[in-house]
């Protein structure tokens, strides 16, 4: 594998690669990886000739109070994982490299709507960093397909949305949440938690599964189904963002009527913020 650190450096070899009519594969992250990561390596690994991973901990997602100094940088171990995978370029920038005219950058990418809600409006500014940040490495990388954690589901609607409307030649992928198994979402941020959070964390995943069992014995007051959850997450020492029931299609809040659902969950636990979400389809006359 070889480690680029500069946009012209990446560039020279993928044209190259591009000549020789390879595809490629790309899987953005922000590094200290595990096998959830690693699942997206793999699977860009079966579908593409070359596969570039990048690792940039994008300072313009991070809201002013958020981790972004303490985020866990561990590129060394990193490179390691992603070499074993066998991934064939990991671009890992620099800020100034990122951007050179400053952080406040003049140009910005903006999805209306999709990116208000959920961690849109407990996060602001989140999603603009993202699909700004996303947008110049899917300049820079020019990959065929790019793959993304359905973990972070709504990121990945919002990426699907910008992709379309800006006309990005790329075949977005959504790969399935990898779990601990006591059902936990890896994460990177999972490294914050205590031992006795770690123990309690996998509470939100039981969340997400009862309402998804309740939903599917025909309940559809999605109201107080989500409240409940939200007031049950709270007696038990989470501090919840938002529970929801929403159309996986385009996040809008679901009606009794839809099928194709996801729920989505945000809650702190002490100073961790976890992030998680459930997608699945009711039968059309349930
Ligand atoms: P991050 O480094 O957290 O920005 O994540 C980089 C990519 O990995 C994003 O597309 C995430 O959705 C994805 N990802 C993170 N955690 C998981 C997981 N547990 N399973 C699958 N994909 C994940």
């Amino acid at each position: 594998m070889k480690t680029e650190h500069t946009i012209n450096g990446l560039r020279d070899p993928l044209r190259q690669a591009r000549r020789e009519g390879k595809t490629i594969g790309f899987v953005p992250t922000m590094g200290n990886l595990h096998a959830g990561h690693i699942s997206l390596v793999e699977r860009a690994k079966a579908q593409c000739d070359l596969v570039v991973a990048s690792i940039f901990v994008n300072p313009t997602q991070f809201g002013a109070n958020e981790d972004f100094g303490t985020y866990p940088r561990t590129l060394e171990a990193d490179s390691q994982l992603l070499a074993a995978a066998g991934c064939d370029f990991l671009f890992a920038p620099a800020a100034t490299e990122m951007y050179a005219n400053g952080l406040n950058q003049s140009t910005s990418v903006h999805v209306a709507e999709l990116g208000k809600e959920l961690c849109g409006a407990h996060r602001p500014g989140h999603f603009d960093g993202v699909s700004s940040v996303v947008s110049k490495l899917f300049n820079i990388v020019q990959p065929d397909t790019a793959f993304f954690g359905e973990k972070d589901f709504q990121q990945l609607a919002i990426v699907r949305r910008m992709t379309q409307e800006l006309n990005f030649p790329i075949t977005i992928i959504g790969v399935p949440t990898l779990r601990a198994e006591d059902g936990l979402a890896l994460s990177s941020r999972n490294g914050y938690l205590s031992a006795a959070e770690r123990q309690q964390a996998p509470m939100v995943y039981r969340t997400l599964c009862q309402l998804r069992d309740a939903i599917g014995y025909g309940q559809r007051d999605y109201e107080m189904l989500t409240e409940a959850a939200r007031q049950h997450l709270q007696k038990s020492g989470f501090d919840p963002d938002y529970v929801s029931v929403r159309r996986a299609s385009d996040l809008l809040p679901a009606k009794a009527e839809d099928t194709a659902l996801v729920i989505l969950v945000a809650a702190r636990l002490g100073k961790t913020r976890l992030i998680d979400n459930l997608a699945f389809e009711l039968p059309a006359s349930a």
